[in-house]
């Protein structure tokens, strides 16, 4: 195992399970195993990317297809009255998983400022 192969990379790699609900050649979305909202969907790049800080320039399709997966993703799952798309970078954030990962969270009303 790498240091950069992380419970995604599995998941990526079907050797464990997850609830995946979106697929192409490059990003991966699957349900959070410890759902926040009642709609709790990770949005992750194949490519093991440790977090926003370890993105290039390199990666900046990459970047965008995330962002525009979340928004396809979102829609599919009926969240047309808002949702919130959050990536926590690094440990001060409470980033758990070192692989760069979305969050989409709705289906329900959210606060601000987050905790
Ligand atoms: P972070 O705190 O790093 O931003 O978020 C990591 C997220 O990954 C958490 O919300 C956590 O519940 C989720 N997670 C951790 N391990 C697994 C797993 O094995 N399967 C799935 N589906 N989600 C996981």
């Amino acid at each position: 195992m790498s240091e950069q192969d992380t419970i995604f990379s599995k998941i990526i790699r079907r050797e464990i399970p997850a609830d995946i609900i979106y697929e192409d050649e490059t990003t991966l979305a699957f349900k959070d195993i410890n759902p926040q909202a009642p709609i709790h969907i990770l949005v992750i790049p194949k490519k093991p990317i440790p977090n926003l800080a370890n993105a290039t320039s390199e990666d900046h399709i990459l970047m965008g297809n995330l962002l525009l997966t979340a928004k396809q993703v979102a829609q599919e799952q009926g969240l047309q009255n808002g949702y919130r798309v959050v990536i926590n970078n690094g440990i001060d954030a409470g980033q758990t998983v070192f692989h760069l990962h979305l969050h989409i969270l709705g289906g329900r009303p959210m606060q601000w400022p987050p905790g």
